[in-house]
Protein backbone atom coordinates (compact mmCIF):
# COMPACT_ATOMS: atom_id res chain seq x y z
CA UNK A 1 0.00 0.00 0.00
CA UNK A 2 1.12 3.55 -0.89
CA UNK A 3 1.57 6.05 1.78
CA UNK A 4 -0.08 9.40 2.03
CA UNK A 5 1.05 13.08 2.40
CA UNK A 6 -2.07 14.72 3.07
CA UNK A 7 -1.74 19.04 2.86
CA UNK A 8 -4.07 21.32 4.27
CA UNK A 9 -3.75 24.61 4.51
CA UNK A 10 -4.93 27.12 7.51
CA UNK A 11 -5.17 30.95 8.23
CA UNK A 12 -5.87 32.32 4.85
CA UNK A 13 -6.12 30.72 1.34
CA UNK A 14 -3.95 30.91 -1.55
CA UNK A 15 -0.69 29.66 0.20
CA UNK A 16 0.44 27.13 -2.47
CA UNK A 17 -0.76 23.85 -0.99
CA UNK A 18 -0.44 22.82 -4.48
CA UNK A 19 3.46 23.43 -4.91
CA UNK A 20 4.09 22.79 -1.22
CA UNK A 21 2.96 19.19 -1.89
CA UNK A 22 4.83 18.92 -5.32
CA UNK A 23 7.43 20.02 -3.36
CA UNK A 24 7.36 17.08 -0.61
CA UNK A 25 7.13 14.92 -3.68
CA UNK A 26 9.95 16.46 -5.53
CA UNK A 27 12.18 15.45 -2.60
CA UNK A 28 10.46 11.91 -2.01
CA UNK A 29 11.38 11.31 -5.88
CA UNK A 30 15.06 12.92 -5.32
CA UNK A 31 15.69 9.69 -3.63
CA UNK A 32 14.18 7.32 -6.09
CA UNK A 33 10.74 7.01 -4.12
CA UNK A 34 7.61 7.06 -6.51
CA UNK A 35 4.77 9.28 -6.13
CA UNK A 36 1.22 10.53 -7.41
CA UNK A 37 -1.08 13.19 -6.92
CA UNK A 38 -4.76 13.75 -6.02
CA UNK A 39 -6.38 16.96 -4.87
CA UNK A 40 -9.39 16.95 -3.43
CA UNK A 41 -12.19 20.56 -3.66
CA UNK A 42 -14.52 20.42 -1.58
CA UNK A 43 -16.63 23.02 -3.49
CA UNK A 44 -19.86 21.70 -4.47
CA UNK A 45 -19.30 22.31 -8.25
CA UNK A 46 -19.48 18.62 -9.94
CA UNK A 47 -16.66 19.30 -11.88
CA UNK A 48 -14.20 21.83 -12.80
CA UNK A 49 -14.35 22.16 -16.31
CA UNK A 50 -17.61 23.92 -16.25
CA UNK A 51 -16.55 26.48 -13.99
CA UNK A 52 -15.56 30.05 -15.63
CA UNK A 53 -12.19 30.11 -16.43
CA UNK A 54 -12.34 34.17 -15.32
CA UNK A 55 -11.97 32.81 -11.86
CA UNK A 56 -9.92 30.12 -11.44
CA UNK A 57 -7.10 30.33 -14.55
CA UNK A 58 -6.52 28.35 -17.74
CA UNK A 59 -8.80 24.75 -18.13
CA UNK A 60 -5.78 22.12 -17.74
CA UNK A 61 -6.69 19.11 -19.67
CA UNK A 62 -5.77 15.38 -18.70
CA UNK A 63 -4.90 12.24 -20.64
CA UNK A 64 -8.60 10.54 -20.21
CA UNK A 65 -9.91 13.83 -21.19
CA UNK A 66 -11.19 15.53 -17.98
CA UNK A 67 -10.97 19.05 -17.70
CA UNK A 68 -9.82 20.19 -14.34
CA UNK A 69 -7.96 23.12 -12.53
CA UNK A 70 -4.26 24.21 -13.13
CA UNK A 71 -2.99 22.98 -10.09
CA UNK A 72 -3.29 19.05 -11.88
CA UNK A 73 -1.05 20.66 -14.32
CA UNK A 74 1.65 21.49 -11.31
CA UNK A 75 1.47 18.07 -10.46
CA UNK A 76 2.46 16.80 -13.73
CA UNK A 77 5.16 19.13 -14.40
CA UNK A 78 6.64 19.16 -11.54
CA UNK A 79 6.41 14.95 -10.41
CA UNK A 80 5.47 13.67 -14.02
CA UNK A 81 2.78 12.11 -12.78
CA UNK A 82 -0.11 10.56 -14.85
CA UNK A 83 -3.33 11.72 -13.67
CA UNK A 84 -6.78 11.43 -14.74
CA UNK A 85 -10.33 12.50 -13.88
CA UNK A 86 -9.92 10.15 -10.84
CA UNK A 87 -6.96 12.31 -9.37
CA UNK A 88 -9.15 15.52 -9.12
CA UNK A 89 -12.78 15.20 -6.80
CA UNK A 90 -14.69 18.09 -5.98
CA UNK A 91 -17.10 17.51 -3.15
CA UNK A 92 -20.14 18.24 -5.31
CA UNK A 93 -19.08 14.93 -7.08
CA UNK A 94 -18.60 12.90 -3.93
CA UNK A 95 -22.57 14.42 -3.32
CA UNK A 96 -23.48 13.38 -7.05
CA UNK A 97 -21.83 9.54 -6.73
CA UNK A 98 -23.64 9.64 -3.40
CA UNK A 99 -27.13 10.93 -4.20
CA UNK A 100 -27.15 8.36 -7.60
CA UNK A 101 -26.31 4.94 -5.38
CA UNK A 102 -28.79 6.40 -3.24
CA UNK A 103 -31.60 6.47 -6.35
CA UNK A 104 -30.07 3.44 -7.19
CA UNK A 105 -31.03 1.84 -4.29
CA UNK A 106 -27.15 0.81 -3.44
CA UNK A 107 -27.68 1.70 0.36
CA UNK A 108 -31.13 -1.30 0.72
CA UNK A 109 -33.01 2.02 2.23
CA UNK A 110 -30.31 2.83 4.80
CA UNK A 111 -30.43 6.65 6.41
CA UNK A 112 -27.84 7.73 4.04
CA UNK A 113 -25.34 10.36 6.21
CA UNK A 114 -22.50 12.26 5.77
CA UNK A 115 -20.39 9.60 8.01
CA UNK A 116 -20.27 6.84 6.98
CA UNK A 117 -21.85 7.65 3.29
CA UNK A 118 -20.12 10.78 2.15
CA UNK A 119 -16.96 9.71 4.39
CA UNK A 120 -16.66 6.18 2.87
CA UNK A 121 -17.21 7.71 -0.67
CA UNK A 122 -14.35 10.26 -0.31
CA UNK A 123 -11.84 7.16 1.42
CA UNK A 124 -12.34 5.47 -1.76
CA UNK A 125 -11.24 8.51 -3.60
CA UNK A 126 -7.81 8.60 -1.65
CA UNK A 127 -7.41 4.77 -1.61
CA UNK A 128 -7.49 4.19 -5.57
CA UNK A 129 -4.47 2.13 -6.28
CA UNK A 130 -1.97 4.53 -7.31
CA UNK A 131 1.20 2.07 -8.22
CA UNK A 132 3.05 4.82 -6.36
CA UNK A 133 5.48 4.63 -2.69
CA UNK A 134 3.94 7.49 -2.26
CA UNK A 135 0.58 9.84 -2.90
CA UNK A 136 -0.05 13.28 -2.05
CA UNK A 137 -3.43 14.80 -1.45
CA UNK A 138 -4.08 18.23 -1.17
CA UNK A 139 -7.21 19.25 0.48
CA UNK A 140 -8.39 22.31 -0.94
CA UNK A 141 -9.81 24.93 0.99
CA UNK A 142 -8.96 26.32 4.68
CA UNK A 143 -9.35 25.08 7.63
CA UNK A 144 -12.65 26.22 9.52
CA UNK A 145 -14.42 26.02 5.85
CA UNK A 146 -17.93 24.40 6.01
CA UNK A 147 -17.30 22.80 2.73
CA UNK A 148 -13.79 21.19 3.90
CA UNK A 149 -15.04 19.65 7.25
CA UNK A 150 -16.26 16.34 5.49
CA UNK A 151 -13.16 15.98 4.16
CA UNK A 152 -11.05 16.36 7.31
CA UNK A 153 -13.13 13.86 8.88
CA UNK A 154 -12.30 11.45 6.26
CA UNK A 155 -8.25 12.24 6.15
CA UNK A 156 -8.42 11.59 9.91
CA UNK A 157 -10.40 8.23 9.56
CA UNK A 158 -8.37 7.08 7.21
CA UNK A 159 -5.27 7.62 8.54
CA UNK A 160 -7.01 5.54 11.52
CA UNK A 161 -8.27 2.70 8.99
CA UNK A 162 -4.30 2.61 7.30
CA UNK A 163 -2.37 3.45 10.58
CA UNK A 164 -1.21 6.52 11.55
CA UNK A 165 2.53 5.38 10.56
CA UNK A 166 1.58 5.53 6.80
CA UNK A 167 -0.20 8.64 6.54
CA UNK A 168 1.54 12.00 7.52
CA UNK A 169 -0.32 15.43 7.57
CA UNK A 170 1.45 18.46 6.53
CA UNK A 171 -0.24 21.77 7.37
CA UNK A 172 0.52 25.42 5.48
CA UNK A 173 -0.48 28.56 7.57
CA UNK A 174 0.81 31.87 7.33
CA UNK A 175 2.78 33.75 9.97
CA UNK A 176 2.29 37.60 9.50
CA UNK A 177 5.43 39.93 9.91
CA UNK A 178 4.02 42.93 11.78
CA UNK A 179 6.15 46.18 10.64
CA UNK A 180 5.49 48.46 13.45
CA UNK A 181 6.55 46.03 16.62
CA UNK A 182 9.43 44.41 14.39
CA UNK A 183 7.75 40.99 15.13
CA UNK A 184 6.75 37.63 13.04
CA UNK A 185 2.86 36.84 14.90
CA UNK A 186 2.53 33.32 15.97
CA UNK A 187 -0.77 33.57 16.83
CA UNK A 188 -2.87 33.09 13.92
CA UNK A 189 -0.37 29.31 13.12
CA UNK A 190 -1.31 28.46 16.36
CA UNK A 191 -4.97 28.75 16.08
CA UNK A 192 -5.12 27.21 12.53
CA UNK A 193 -3.50 24.41 13.87
CA UNK A 194 -5.43 23.67 17.13
CA UNK A 195 -8.52 24.42 14.78
CA UNK A 196 -6.97 21.29 12.54
CA UNK A 197 -6.82 19.18 15.79
CA UNK A 198 -10.68 19.61 16.63
CA UNK A 199 -10.88 17.98 13.39
CA UNK A 200 -9.12 14.88 15.37
CA UNK A 201 -5.89 16.23 13.15
CA UNK A 202 -2.47 16.59 14.45
CA UNK A 203 -0.21 18.11 11.95
CA UNK A 204 3.04 15.99 11.69
CA UNK A 205 5.03 18.78 9.50
CA UNK A 206 4.49 22.83 9.32
CA UNK A 207 5.34 24.99 6.66
CA UNK A 208 4.59 28.36 7.40
CA UNK A 209 4.49 31.26 5.21
CA UNK A 210 6.63 33.99 6.44
CA UNK A 211 8.29 37.27 4.48
CA UNK A 212 11.71 36.26 6.27
CA UNK A 213 13.05 32.81 7.75
CA UNK A 214 11.78 31.66 11.06
CA UNK A 215 14.19 32.25 14.00
CA UNK A 216 15.05 29.10 16.36
CA UNK A 217 12.95 30.60 18.97
CA UNK A 218 10.02 31.38 16.89
CA UNK A 219 10.12 27.59 16.13
CA UNK A 220 10.48 25.80 19.40
CA UNK A 221 7.59 28.24 20.16
CA UNK A 222 5.30 27.45 17.46
CA UNK A 223 6.61 24.12 18.17
CA UNK A 224 5.50 24.41 22.01
CA UNK A 225 2.06 25.41 21.27
CA UNK A 226 1.54 23.25 18.24
CA UNK A 227 2.34 19.93 19.50
CA UNK A 228 5.34 18.58 17.27
CA UNK A 229 8.67 19.16 17.54
CA UNK A 230 10.59 22.09 16.60
CA UNK A 231 12.55 21.02 13.69
CA UNK A 232 9.31 19.82 12.07
CA UNK A 233 8.60 23.79 11.96
CA UNK A 234 9.36 24.67 8.12
CA UNK A 235 9.87 28.32 6.55
CA UNK A 236 7.65 28.82 3.19
CA UNK A 237 9.54 31.79 2.18
CA UNK A 238 8.47 33.28 -1.23
CA UNK A 239 10.74 31.93 -3.84
CA UNK A 240 10.96 34.19 -7.45
CA UNK A 241 10.10 30.97 -9.47
CA UNK A 242 8.21 27.80 -8.26
CA UNK A 243 10.86 25.10 -8.85
CA UNK A 244 13.09 26.79 -6.44
CA UNK A 245 10.91 25.46 -3.79
CA UNK A 246 12.37 21.54 -3.81
CA UNK A 247 15.98 23.38 -3.32
CA UNK A 248 14.33 25.57 -0.53
CA UNK A 249 12.99 22.44 1.78
CA UNK A 250 15.68 20.56 1.05
CA UNK A 251 17.96 23.22 2.81
CA UNK A 252 15.98 23.05 6.12
CA UNK A 253 16.13 19.01 5.46
CA UNK A 254 12.23 18.36 5.36
CA UNK A 255 13.26 14.50 3.96
CA UNK A 256 14.59 13.79 7.30
CA UNK A 257 11.26 14.80 8.44
CA UNK A 258 9.51 13.13 5.85
CA UNK A 259 11.66 9.87 6.50
CA UNK A 260 11.75 9.85 9.84
CA UNK A 261 7.66 10.16 10.01
CA UNK A 262 7.66 7.40 7.87
CA UNK A 263 10.42 5.81 9.01
CA UNK A 264 12.30 5.03 5.79
CA UNK A 265 16.20 5.17 5.72
CA UNK A 266 18.03 8.64 5.73
CA UNK A 267 19.47 9.54 2.09
CA UNK A 268 21.09 12.02 0.01
CA UNK A 269 18.93 13.19 -2.61
CA UNK A 270 20.23 13.81 -6.40
CA UNK A 271 18.92 17.40 -6.60
CA UNK A 272 20.41 18.14 -9.82
CA UNK A 273 17.14 19.02 -11.70
CA UNK A 274 16.61 21.55 -9.66
CA UNK A 275 19.75 23.02 -9.02
CA UNK A 276 20.29 23.16 -13.13
CA UNK A 277 16.82 25.11 -12.97
CA UNK A 278 18.18 27.43 -10.28
CA UNK A 279 21.48 27.90 -12.43
CA UNK A 280 19.67 28.65 -15.34
CA UNK A 281 17.70 31.77 -13.75
CA UNK A 282 20.50 33.25 -12.11
CA UNK A 283 22.36 32.91 -15.26
CA UNK A 284 23.27 36.15 -17.77
CA UNK A 285 21.58 34.66 -21.00
CA UNK A 286 20.66 36.18 -24.29
CA UNK A 287 17.13 37.06 -24.42
CA UNK A 288 14.04 35.83 -27.11
CA UNK A 289 11.00 37.96 -27.35
CA UNK A 290 7.57 35.76 -28.24
CA UNK A 291 5.08 37.38 -29.18
CA UNK A 292 1.60 35.90 -27.85
CA UNK A 293 -1.19 37.36 -29.37
CA UNK A 294 -4.01 36.04 -27.30
CA UNK A 295 -6.98 37.63 -25.44
CA UNK A 296 -7.52 36.21 -22.31
CA UNK A 297 -4.58 38.24 -20.83
CA UNK A 298 -6.78 39.98 -18.03
CA UNK A 299 -7.28 36.53 -16.38
CA UNK A 300 -4.04 35.53 -14.06
CA UNK A 301 -3.35 32.15 -15.25
CA UNK A 302 -5.12 31.77 -18.51
CA UNK A 303 -2.16 30.73 -20.21
CA UNK A 304 -0.52 29.13 -16.94
CA UNK A 305 0.77 26.41 -19.03
CA UNK A 306 1.52 27.85 -22.14
CA UNK A 307 3.65 29.74 -20.25
CA UNK A 308 5.84 26.97 -18.49
CA UNK A 309 5.92 25.82 -21.61
CA UNK A 310 7.78 28.85 -22.77
CA UNK A 311 9.68 28.95 -19.56
CA UNK A 312 11.13 25.30 -19.97
CA UNK A 313 11.67 25.53 -23.77
CA UNK A 314 14.44 28.26 -22.72
CA UNK A 315 16.08 25.94 -20.37
CA UNK A 316 16.72 23.91 -22.63
CA UNK A 317 18.11 26.29 -24.80
CA UNK A 318 19.78 28.33 -22.84
CA UNK A 319 17.81 31.12 -23.32
CA UNK A 320 15.96 33.81 -21.20
CA UNK A 321 12.07 33.88 -23.06
CA UNK A 322 10.64 37.16 -22.59
CA UNK A 323 6.67 36.76 -23.74
CA UNK A 324 5.31 39.95 -25.26
CA UNK A 325 1.52 40.03 -24.53
CA UNK A 326 -0.31 41.36 -27.80
CA UNK A 327 -3.90 41.54 -27.59
CA UNK A 328 -5.33 39.68 -30.56
CA UNK A 329 -8.14 42.57 -30.85
CA UNK A 330 -6.04 45.34 -30.90
CA UNK A 331 -3.50 43.70 -33.78
CA UNK A 332 -1.13 45.37 -35.85
CA UNK A 333 2.11 44.45 -37.23
CA UNK A 334 3.82 47.08 -35.70
CA UNK A 335 3.71 45.15 -32.28
CA UNK A 336 5.57 42.27 -33.91
CA UNK A 337 8.46 44.30 -35.30
CA UNK A 338 10.75 43.53 -31.83
CA UNK A 339 9.54 39.84 -31.70
CA UNK A 340 11.50 37.00 -32.40
CA UNK A 341 8.48 34.70 -32.76
CA UNK A 342 5.08 34.75 -32.97
CA UNK A 343 2.79 32.32 -30.81
CA UNK A 344 -1.37 32.27 -31.46
CA UNK A 345 -2.05 30.26 -28.26
CA UNK A 346 -6.03 28.40 -27.95
CA UNK A 347 -9.08 30.41 -27.77
CA UNK A 348 -13.14 30.00 -28.69
CA UNK A 349 -15.06 32.46 -30.22
CA UNK A 350 -15.01 34.95 -32.84
CA UNK A 351 -13.67 37.61 -30.78
CA UNK A 352 -9.89 38.82 -31.98
CA UNK A 353 -9.80 36.03 -34.29
CA UNK A 354 -8.83 39.17 -36.88
CA UNK A 355 -6.26 39.89 -35.37
CA UNK A 356 -4.68 36.43 -35.05
CA UNK A 357 -5.54 35.86 -38.51
CA UNK A 358 -3.02 39.15 -39.12
CA UNK A 359 -0.62 37.55 -36.84
CA UNK A 360 -0.06 34.25 -38.75
CA UNK A 361 0.09 36.43 -41.95
CA UNK A 362 2.60 38.48 -40.78
CA UNK A 363 4.97 35.69 -39.63
CA UNK A 364 4.47 33.68 -42.86
CA UNK A 365 5.01 36.71 -44.72
CA UNK A 366 7.93 37.91 -42.72
CA UNK A 367 9.91 34.44 -42.12
CA UNK A 368 9.59 35.03 -38.57
CA UNK A 369 9.14 31.63 -36.55
CA UNK A 370 5.70 30.74 -35.98
CA UNK A 371 3.56 28.59 -33.99
CA UNK A 372 -0.08 28.13 -33.49
CA UNK A 373 -1.55 26.08 -30.93
CA UNK A 374 -5.29 24.59 -31.32
CA UNK A 375 -7.03 27.74 -32.51
CA UNK A 376 -3.47 29.11 -33.63
CA UNK A 377 -3.46 26.32 -35.90
CA UNK A 378 -7.04 27.12 -37.70
CA UNK A 379 -6.08 31.15 -37.93
CA UNK A 380 -2.94 29.47 -39.98
CA UNK A 381 -5.15 27.48 -42.03
CA UNK A 382 -7.86 30.23 -42.64
CA UNK A 383 -5.00 32.72 -43.10
CA UNK A 384 -3.47 30.76 -45.82
CA UNK A 385 -6.60 30.06 -47.41
CA UNK A 386 -7.36 33.45 -47.94
CA UNK A 387 -4.30 34.77 -49.11
CA UNK A 388 -2.57 32.51 -50.82
CA UNK A 389 -5.23 30.48 -52.80
CA UNK A 390 -7.02 33.12 -52.61
CA UNK A 391 -10.18 32.46 -51.58
CA UNK A 392 -11.30 35.53 -49.70
CA UNK A 393 -14.50 33.63 -47.71
CA UNK A 394 -12.46 30.92 -46.28
CA UNK A 395 -13.27 30.84 -42.52
CA UNK A 396 -14.58 28.63 -39.72
CA UNK A 397 -17.74 27.53 -39.06
CA UNK A 398 -17.05 28.90 -35.40
CA UNK A 399 -16.64 32.48 -36.95
CA UNK A 400 -19.12 33.07 -39.50
CA UNK A 401 -21.47 31.33 -42.00
CA UNK A 402 -19.22 30.80 -45.07
CA UNK A 403 -19.04 28.69 -48.78
CA UNK A 404 -15.21 27.73 -47.86
CA UNK A 405 -15.61 25.98 -44.29
CA UNK A 406 -11.91 25.13 -44.36
CA UNK A 407 -12.60 24.40 -40.75
CA UNK A 408 -15.65 23.06 -39.38
CA UNK A 409 -17.27 20.22 -37.41
CA UNK A 410 -16.38 17.07 -38.42
CA UNK A 411 -19.36 14.71 -37.61
CA UNK A 412 -17.75 11.62 -38.68
CA UNK A 413 -14.96 11.48 -36.58
CA UNK A 414 -14.65 9.35 -33.65
CA UNK A 415 -16.72 10.58 -30.37
CA UNK A 416 -16.09 8.06 -27.89
CA UNK A 417 -14.10 10.27 -25.85
CA UNK A 418 -15.48 13.34 -26.22
CA UNK A 419 -17.26 15.23 -23.35
CA UNK A 420 -19.99 17.58 -24.54
CA UNK A 421 -19.22 18.53 -27.79
CA UNK A 422 -15.33 19.18 -27.35
CA UNK A 423 -13.10 16.42 -28.31
CA UNK A 424 -10.91 16.21 -25.27
CA UNK A 425 -7.99 14.63 -23.97
CA UNK A 426 -5.12 12.90 -25.45
CA UNK A 427 -4.94 11.09 -29.10
CA UNK A 428 -2.83 9.34 -31.13
CA UNK A 429 -1.21 11.37 -34.26
CA UNK A 430 1.22 9.91 -37.08
CA UNK A 431 3.58 12.10 -38.65
CA UNK A 432 4.76 12.34 -41.83
CA UNK A 433 8.08 11.39 -43.01
CA UNK A 434 11.03 14.07 -44.15
CA UNK A 435 8.35 16.85 -42.63
CA UNK A 436 9.68 19.56 -39.80
CA UNK A 437 7.52 17.73 -37.39
CA UNK A 438 9.35 14.60 -38.22
CA UNK A 439 12.43 16.54 -36.98
CA UNK A 440 11.23 17.69 -34.09
CA UNK A 441 9.70 14.83 -32.69
CA UNK A 442 12.47 12.49 -33.63
CA UNK A 443 9.16 9.71 -34.07
CA UNK A 444 6.34 9.02 -36.12
CA UNK A 445 3.87 8.37 -33.89
CA UNK A 446 2.65 10.61 -31.00
CA UNK A 447 -0.26 11.05 -28.80
CA UNK A 448 -0.94 14.89 -27.92
CA UNK A 449 -4.34 16.45 -25.81
CA UNK A 450 -6.91 18.09 -27.23
CA UNK A 451 -9.54 20.08 -26.18
CA UNK A 452 -11.65 22.01 -29.43
CA UNK A 453 -14.81 21.37 -31.25
CA UNK A 454 -13.85 22.35 -34.81
CA UNK A 455 -11.34 20.41 -37.41
CA UNK A 456 -9.28 21.51 -40.44
CA UNK A 457 -11.46 19.44 -43.58
CA UNK A 458 -8.86 17.20 -45.05
CA UNK A 459 -10.79 17.60 -48.32
CA UNK A 460 -8.64 20.06 -49.32
CA UNK A 461 -5.79 19.11 -48.54
CA UNK A 462 -4.15 18.76 -52.34
CA UNK A 463 -4.99 22.95 -52.82
CA UNK A 464 -2.92 23.69 -49.78
CA UNK A 465 -0.02 21.27 -50.43
CA UNK A 466 0.05 22.21 -54.33
CA UNK A 467 0.76 26.04 -52.24
CA UNK A 468 3.09 25.20 -49.72
CA UNK A 469 1.15 23.88 -47.12
CA UNK A 470 1.64 20.51 -45.80
CA UNK A 471 -0.61 18.40 -43.16
CA UNK A 472 2.75 16.70 -41.73
CA UNK A 473 0.81 15.16 -39.08
CA UNK A 474 -2.41 13.41 -39.09
CA UNK A 475 -5.27 10.46 -36.89
CA UNK A 476 -4.09 7.65 -37.58
CA UNK A 477 -7.12 6.97 -39.54
CA UNK A 478 -5.85 9.68 -42.21
CA UNK A 479 -9.13 11.75 -41.94
CA UNK A 480 -8.01 14.50 -39.04
CA UNK A 481 -5.29 17.02 -39.46
CA UNK A 482 -3.45 17.61 -36.67
CA UNK A 483 -0.52 18.94 -37.51
CA UNK A 484 0.41 21.50 -40.42
CA UNK A 485 3.65 23.37 -41.62
CA UNK A 486 4.36 25.47 -44.29
CA UNK A 487 7.66 24.57 -46.60
CA UNK A 488 9.76 27.13 -47.28
CA UNK A 489 9.62 29.34 -44.27
CA UNK A 490 12.49 29.01 -41.54
CA UNK A 491 9.90 27.91 -38.63
CA UNK A 492 6.12 27.57 -39.49
CA UNK A 493 4.33 24.78 -38.08
CA UNK A 494 1.29 24.56 -36.00
CA UNK A 495 -0.62 21.40 -34.24
CA UNK A 496 -4.47 21.44 -33.69
CA UNK A 497 -3.49 19.75 -29.56
CA UNK A 498 -2.15 21.66 -27.03
CA UNK A 499 1.68 20.33 -26.45
CA UNK A 500 1.85 22.70 -23.73
CA UNK A 501 0.12 20.30 -21.15
CA UNK A 502 2.82 17.60 -21.72
CA UNK A 503 5.56 20.04 -21.19
CA UNK A 504 8.00 19.40 -18.32
CA UNK A 505 10.71 21.76 -17.02
CA UNK A 506 13.61 19.05 -16.73
CA UNK A 507 12.85 18.13 -20.80
CA UNK A 508 10.67 20.64 -22.01
CA UNK A 509 8.49 19.69 -25.06
CA UNK A 510 9.60 19.04 -28.08
CA UNK A 511 7.92 21.53 -30.23
CA UNK A 512 8.14 24.60 -27.77
CA UNK A 513 12.20 23.47 -27.95
CA UNK A 514 12.14 23.88 -31.52
CA UNK A 515 10.06 26.78 -31.57
CA UNK A 516 12.34 28.83 -29.39
CA UNK A 517 15.61 26.92 -30.84
CA UNK A 518 14.22 29.13 -33.98
CA UNK A 519 13.02 32.01 -32.44
CA UNK A 520 16.77 31.91 -31.11
CA UNK A 521 18.32 32.19 -34.57
CA UNK A 522 16.27 34.57 -35.15
CA UNK A 523 17.31 36.64 -32.65
CA UNK A 524 20.94 36.22 -34.22
N1 LIG B 1 -12.41 27.35 -30.87
C1 LIG B 1 -11.67 26.33 -31.54
C2 LIG B 1 -12.41 25.01 -31.54
O1 LIG B 1 -13.30 24.83 -30.76
C3 LIG B 1 -10.29 26.18 -30.95
C4 LIG B 1 -10.30 25.70 -29.54
C5 LIG B 1 -8.97 25.86 -28.86
O2 LIG B 1 -8.13 26.64 -29.33
N2 LIG B 1 -8.75 25.17 -27.78
O3 LIG B 1 -12.09 24.13 -32.30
Amino acid sequence: MAKYIFITGGVVSSLGKGVAAAGCGALLQSRGYSVHARKFDPYLNIDPGTMSPFQHGEVYVTRDGYETDLDLGYYERFLGAKLSRHDSVSGGRIYWDVLNAERRGDYLGATVQMIPHVSNKIKEYIAAPSDTDFVVCEIGGTVGDIEGKIFLESIRQFANDVGRKNVMFVHLTLAPYLEKSGELKTKPTQMSVRQLLENGIQADMLVVRTPRMLMPDERDKIGMFCNLPAKNVISGIDVDNIYKIPLAYEAQHVFDIIANHFGLPQARGDMTRFERIENYLGADLPTVTIGMVGKYFDVPDAYKSLNEALFHAGIQNNVHVNIKKIDAEKFSPDACHDVDGILVPGGFGVRGVDGKIEAAKYARENNVPYMGICLGMQVAVIEFARNVLGIQDANSTEFAKTCTPVIDIMHDHDTENMGGTLRLGAYPCDIASGTLAATIYGTEKISERHRHRYEMDIKMESAFRDAGLIISGRSPDGKLPEIVEIKNHPFFIAGQFHPEFQSSPYSGHPMFNAFINAAYKKHG
